[in-house]
């Protein structure tokens, strides 16, 4: 065994095999992956093995292609052939209008992958899968590259050519502790002695907090037990002449493939079973669960109807094994939050079809610092501070009993809630708050106009489209007071704290106390890395001078993280989260200076608090911070209360705002609002795949201002040129908004994809951001717009068309 290497890659399953594949691939070759038992003795070894290219988004879409793509040329590879049904074709089957709505935007979304799906209806599902009935049945989504394939001559070809190209496999070796060293590289102890590593990369599957806990962190990963069994032969199939596609059926929650000339059935049952939650036995490997079919009678039921020929056969075996699901269903598949030098592939529920993608994603992450496509949907950073295993299970479970039921927009399921919340949510609840999830956090939607409303899922508009119309009109014309919880906030003090800001943001940062300022970090490759405000606080009873940095709330491990990282030894810098000790109530419209002026003893006039400024204060008897800025483009105050003093500051601005008509408002205003306003979103609309020119925000940066992280590369990029640019569109539709991920087109040509959408009520517009193609970059350029199937055309806009030169909100 060797005594020191680059990168420890521990588990031998899918996820771990395929990141040594791909870390040998991105050119390490010092690598090494250790297994505690055989390759492929955890889930992978019985995994049903199908590899579809469906997915929720365009990362999904795009690494499941690679997978695709890959297992074909192993396939085909004469030195270690891997058994592979590509192509065999598969359909998620459909009986609501609304599932076929998000089929359709999901094919729109795909093509922009170079993905085509088909959106068929019941009788060509029955054409193409001949064991179908159509009962109960309108049609569904076909995927022509559908298929399964051998998951252990997979493992064991992807570690093949790792070997080969010189990374090295110790089977039989069961890793025991690790400990890093103040140099951040790791020593990792095995039953077999201890290896020497700069990297490692946890791929263990449903042994992931094991090896978690010897780092001495816990991952939002539970598993549950999953069934599925293979059918004698069916005589239908054997006449057919072609192999059966593959059935997902959100109806009745099972999924089907050919195994040989029997079918193999696997069941998402609603009495599901959580898996190892009191430990694992150190000798289960290569192992299942007991059999347990009548747990799973309610769904086998729905299959049988579909597939009557089911009846007539014998059942040959039953497979029970854990699968593994997180905290929102998708894995976590990079940087561990917290730590340095560690990373992650886990949570993998569809591990052997997308497994092949990950590996992908995360070899380059970990040798590029960043991969070809935004990650931010598998970043295991993306939730911070509420993700224990008791509120991990209920996710898992829900997610499992909801398998192939899609999420709609705005849809928010309600296991594990409220996890976060402040003093004033039974309040909102009690106002008739809707709340949405933002990051754990109950975050009020809108209010709702009587208890028992709930809209219909859509992804049309849905019913709450004049509701959401009324609180931005008050907003509009008097003012409106929200909630936003959850928002990132570090204190940043130190002397050297605005010479590390200027090295981490492209553009000038502000550096008077007493000022607010908008910046941008870009990553090592020049690339949009995050968005920060800025304000600076004088010296007071409350504190040293000092900067409050603030982001989005989903961004609070990552930021952190990437301030950490960026501070460098002997810098005057501390870094304090207080996001869980503050909360921001927004108070705006053009009454709102009159209401804060109606609770504050300060001066709040233009030219006693001019925009873009903050300022410590009371609202009532309550401490507060204000700052003057606005993201719905009306003039705005963002004030930040201590929790323990929020619910004294909303009663003093609620009743202040009796007198000027002020009204709740929530978080599709607020959408709403921005999309007005030519302001961006992060990780909508501003990612990691784009420079800061092509998401059009030149004006936040200043290349001469000396060096910053992703200056050279941004230099090159300006080189390069724009290979695309975020532009406004005005969308001729009024029954549906652009959907994230939608496709616009010129004749037959994919030009631009949606990044946001959402109708603008003050003008009276359908809106979106899209980044395309230069030659539609141009106010004017239209485009057709696939919105559910159908084509509409999009037009380019000048950003921010309410109010363009920002009077309101500067007034
Ligand atoms: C019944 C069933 C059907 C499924 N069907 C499908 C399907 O159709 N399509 C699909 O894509 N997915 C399917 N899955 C899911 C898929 O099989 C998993 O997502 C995938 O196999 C997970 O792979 P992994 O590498 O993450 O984990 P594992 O395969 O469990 O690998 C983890 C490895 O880490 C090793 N390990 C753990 N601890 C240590 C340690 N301390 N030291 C060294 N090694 C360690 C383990 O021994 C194990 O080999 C199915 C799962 C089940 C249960």
């Amino acid at each position: 065994m060797k005594s020191r290497t680059k990168v420890v890659v521990i588990g031998g399953g899918i996820a771990g095999c395929s990141t040594l594949y791909h870390l040998t691939q991105e050119g390490w070759s010092d690598v090494i992956l250790i297994e505690r038992d055989e390759l492929t003795s955890g889930t992978t070894w019985h995994s049903a093995a199908q590899v579809t290219n469906f997915g929720m988004n365009q990362t999904m879409v795009g690494l499941k292609t690679h997978s695709i793509q890959l297992y074909k040329k192993l396939r085909d590879d004469p030195e270690y052939p891997v058994g592979y049904h590509h192509g065999d074709g598969g359909i998620r089957l459909a009986n609501t209008e609304a599932q076929m709505q998000g089929y359709r935007h999901f094919a729109s979304m795909a093509r922009g992958m170079g993905v085509e799906f088909e959106v068929i209806d019941a009788d060509e599902c029955a054409r193409r899968h001949p064991l179908i009935s159509t009962e109960n049945l309108l049609g569904g989504l076909w995927d022509g590259e559908d298929g399964d394939i051998d998951p252990a001559q997979l493992c064991q070809a992807l570690a093949f050519h790792a070997r080969k190209a010189g990374a090295e496999v110790y089977r039989h070796t069961a890793v025991t502790g690790l400990t890093q060293h103040r140099d951040d590289t790791w020593t990792v102890e095995t039953d077999k002695g201890r290896i020497d590593a700069d990297i490692v990369v946890n791929a263990c599957g449903y042994r992931v907090n094991e090896v978690a806990a010897m780092m001495g962190v816990h991952h939002p990963v539970a598993s549950m037990e999953h069934q599925y069994f293979v059918t004698e032969d069916i005589p239908a199939i054997v006449e057919a002449g072609h192999r059966m596609p593959l059935l997902r059926c959100p109806i009745s929650d099972y999924y089907s493939r050919q195994e040989k000339n029997g079918l193999l059935v696997g069941f998402y049952e609603q009495d599901c079973k959580t898996w190892g939650m009191d430990g694992i036995s150190p000798s289960f490997a290569n192992d299942l669960c007991p059999d347990d079919l009548d747990r799973v009678m309610d769904v086998l039921e729905g299959a049988f109807e579909r597939m009557p020929a089911l009846t007539e056969v014998g059942i040959k075996r039953v497979v029970n094994g854990p699968i593994t699901y997180t905290i929102d269903g998708a894995p976590l598949v990079g940087p561990i939050p917290g730590m340095r030098n560690a990373f992650c592939i886990i949570g993998l529920r569809a591990g052997v079809g997308e497994g092949g993608g990950h590996g992908w994603l995360l070899a380059q992450q970990i040798v590029h610092g960043e991969a070809c496509y935004d990650m931010w949907c598998i970043d295991p950073r993306r939730f911070a501070g509420h993700t224990n295993v008791e509120l991990t299970s209920l996710k898992a479970i829900e997610d499992y009993q909801n398998e192939f039921r899609f999420h709609f927009p705005h849809e928010h399921r309600p296991a594990g809630r409220p996890a976060k919340t402040t003093p004033l949510t039974p309040i909102l609840a009690a106002e008739g708050a809707e709340f949405t999830v933002v990051n754990g956090w109950e975050r009020v939607d809108y209010i709702k106009p009587t208890p028992d409303f709930h809209p219909t899922l859509s992804f049309h508009f849905d019913d709450a489209f004049d509701v959401i119309a009324a609180e931005i009109k008050n907003v509009q014309n008097n003012a409106g007071l929200a909630e936003v919880n959850g928002f990132n906030r570090i204190e940043i003090t130190g002397a050297d704290r605005h010479s590390f800001l200027d090295r981490i943001f492209c553009g000038t940062v502000a550096k008077r106390d007493g000022r607010v300022g908008l910046g941008y970090m870009l990553n090592h490759h020049g690339m949009v890395k995050g968005e920060a405000t800025v304000a600076n606080l004088p010296a007071s009873d409350r504190g040293p001078t000092r900067v409050w940095y603030g982001s989005a709330a989903a961004s609070e491990s990552h930021d952190m993280d990437w301030l950490k990282a960026h501070v460098q030894d002997g810098e005057d810098v501390q870094l304090k989260s207080l996001t869980n000790d503050q909360t921001i109530l927004v108070l705006a419209g053009p009454k709102s200076r009159q209401v804060l002026q109606a609770v504050s003893r300060d001066d709040w006039s233009k030219e006693g608090f001019p925009w873009l400024s903050v300022r410590e204060c009371y609202i009532g008897f309550s401490p507060a911070t204000v700052m003057g800025v606005s993201f719905s483009g009306e003039l705005a105050y963002e004030i930040h209360v201590p929790n323990a003093s929020l619910y004294a500051a909303y009663l003093a601005l609620r009743e202040a705002g009796k007198a000027h008509d002020m009204t709740l408002f929530g978080a599709r205003a607020v959408e709403s609002m921005r999309m007005e306003k030519g302001f961006l979103h992060w990780k909508a609309d501003l990612i990691t795949e784009f420079d800061p020119f092509e998401t059009a925000l030149d004006r936040f940066v200043k290349i001469d201002k000396g060096e910053f992280v992703g200056k050279n590369a941004l230099v090159r990029n300006q080189a390069r040129g724009l290979r695309k640019k975020l532009v406004s569109l005005q969308i001729d539709a009024s029954h549906a908004p652009a959907h994230p991920g939608a496709s616009l087109m010129h004749k037959d040509r994919v030009v631009g994809t949606i990044t946001s959408g959402d109708w603008g009520h003050r003008i009276g517009r359908n809106l979106a951001y899209a980044f395309v193609e230069p030659d539609f970059m141009d106010v004017g350029s239209a485009m057709g717009l696939d919105l559910c199937g159908d084509i509409v055309t999009a037009e380019v806009i000048a950003p921010s068309p309410y109010d363009p030169t920002h009077g309101k909100m500067r007034a």
